[in-house]
């Protein structure tokens, strides 16, 4: 298939065209680059899973642009669900309702709810508002690979699988939306995001926050954002001390003759010579690590490693967003210093 590359300043006519018509459109969002694609069509839906490799059972999460398009796609808005909107909407927070029929059963995995996300990046709102169509966009990478914040590794991805690929830069948060869900009295964080749980706690206090124990967005029981290399996480109370744990660890793989790296950050630069040596950026700038995060995993497989260590960094507000990637990237291989 002929994949057609646009700049956002080309007209984005073209591209609602080609979702009209039942076609596939990767684009930014401020989050990470979704694949979109029109969510009441159970054909195209299917074709978005297929592009991706994706597990059927793991739904789409369907982009708005009006709480108008909101009301024809779910049964009920309860009163804490409206304020989480007021709050954090357009922007990175995804909520789980209960679905009207007019969403296929495909779009949502055979639930009886529905996740919904008013976007704020202006080319996936454009999209939605040009070709009138509540958009399902997972992210724009094939399932379990780290998913992409920028053209480069969509193109990597699904270049030839779909039909256009929107050019809108790097995307600003580089982390996927904060799920919550609202379908019932109970409701509870299922995905940690940039909308941390002291925000979400300041709107709706009884909240209910994620363990770490079982998977509770069907999604995530999948085998995520992996790079190639075997990830081991060093975590510790000093930086300076997981330092030299990473650089003792890096001596016996040297000797294995394994081909080992680092994903660190600035402050750790300089403990490592003649070794590929990547930074997430400062610890002081969750931010600027959650936008870097996936890219840099994506460079580690450039770099076609064997092993790869990095740092365990927080488990304060973004901290939690951050580490709920990069341990499932490491598949829990933590070791404790
Ligand atoms: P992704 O599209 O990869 O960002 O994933 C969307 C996330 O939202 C996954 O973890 C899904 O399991 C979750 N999700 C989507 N729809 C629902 C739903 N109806 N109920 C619960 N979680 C959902
Ligand atoms: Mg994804």
């Amino acid at each position: 298939m002929e994949t057609l590359i646009l700049k956002q300043t080309h007209d984005l006519e073209i591209a609602a065209n080609i979702l009209r018509q039942c076609g596939l459109v990767a684009c930014p969002t401020e989050t990470v680059y979704g694949l979109c694609g029109n969510a009441l069509d159970e054909k195209v839906v299917e074709n978005i899973f297929k592009a991706k490799g994706r597990p059927s059972d793991n739904p789409l999460i369907v982009h708005i642009c009006s709480l108008d398009m909101l009301e024809q796609l779910v049964l009920e808005v309860s009163d804490d669900a409206k304020k989480l909107m007021d709050a954090f909407w357009p922007g990175p927070l995804t909520l789980i309702f209960k679905s009207k029929d007019i969403i296929p059963l495909k779009t949502r995995g055979n639930l009886k709810t529905v996740a919904i996300r008013f976007p704020s990046n202006k080319i996936i709102v454009e999209l939605i508002k040009k070709s009138k169509l509540p958009l399902a966009a997972p992210s724009a990478n094939i399932s379990g690979k780290p998913s992409p914040t920028n053209i480069d590794r969509v193109i990597e991805d699904l270049y030839g699988k779909i039909d256009c690929i929107i050019d809108g830069g790097n995307c600003t948060i580089g982390l996927e939306s904060t799920v919550v869900d609202v379908s019932s009295e109970n409701m509870a964080i299922l995905r940690p995001g940039v909308i941390t749980t002291t925000m979400l706690k300041k709107i709706v206090p009884q909240i209910n926050v994620p363990t770490n124990a079982e998977p509770i967005a069907p999604g995530m029981k999948y085998k995520h954002y992996a790079p190639f290399a075997n990830v081991v996480i060093v975590k510790g109370e000093q930086l300076e001390k997981i330092a030299i744990k990473i650089q003792e660890l890096v001596i016996k793989d040297k000797l294995n003759k394994k081909r080992v790296g680092i994903l660190i950050v600035d402050e750790l630069m300089n403990y490592f010579d003649n070794i590929p040596v990547l930074s997430l950026g400062s610890i002081n700038n969750l931010e600027n690590i959650a936008s870097n995060l996936f890219e840099k995993l994506r460079q580690l497989d450039d770099l076609q490693l064997e092993q790869v260590y990095t740092i365990y960094l927080n488990d304060n507000n973004l901290g939690v967003s951050i580490m709920n990637r990069l341990v499932k990237a490491c598949n829990n291989q933590i070791i404790e210093n």
